[in-house]
């Protein structure tokens, strides 16, 4: 497998990681579970995404997609590639007022998206306690 994920991070604009440090960093979020995933991605651009799709596809191994890690049921924890959008996936793509919707990525903050809502008169409903963290792809 290192090999192949050695070639996985050549094609990768973003970055890739399968060092102990990174992985256990990564083994657990806000819940009481803890697994070693096999790699950890922070991917860049939408042909990195495809590019772990196809890896895991033809790997037979799992990406587990992570925005903020604050689940309580260890729901981004496990031993495929987690996959984390927080870092490069982070713009508000559209307000369409008339209509009343939003396009957004998955590292946008609840709370972010609101402040950046405001002007419209809009506001996006779901209201967890951690929402100045929690990221829409995650809610
Ligand atoms: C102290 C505390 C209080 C909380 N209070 C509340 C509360 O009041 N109400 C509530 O509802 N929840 C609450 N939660 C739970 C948690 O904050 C929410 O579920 C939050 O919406 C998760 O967002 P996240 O960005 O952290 O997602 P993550 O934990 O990163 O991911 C959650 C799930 O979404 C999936 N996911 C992430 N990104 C994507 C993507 N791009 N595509 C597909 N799937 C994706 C992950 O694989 C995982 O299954 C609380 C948690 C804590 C620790």
């Amino acid at each position: 497998m290192e090999s192949a994920l050695k070639g996985l991070k050549t094609e990768l604009e973003g970055e890739l990681y399968w060092d102990d440090m990174l992985r256990k960093l990564y083994a657990t979020d806000a819940s009481a579970y803890r697994e070693m995933p096999l790699a950890v991605a922070i991917p860049k651009s939408k042909n990195d995404l495809r590019a772990l799709i196809t890896f895991a596809s033809t790997n037979n191994t799992s990406l587990i997609p992570r925005t903020a890690g604050t689940s309580l049921a260890g729901q981004v924890v496990g031993g495929g590639i987690v996959v984390d959008v927080s870092k490069h996936f982070k713009n508000v793509l559209e307000v369409n007022e008339k209509d009343n919707w939003v396009n957004v990525q998955p590292g946008v903050i609840r709370d972010d998206l609101n402040r950046h809502l405001k002007p419209y008169g809009l506001y996006f409903g779901p209201e967890t306690s951690t929402a100045n963290r929690a990221m829409i792809g995650g809610m």
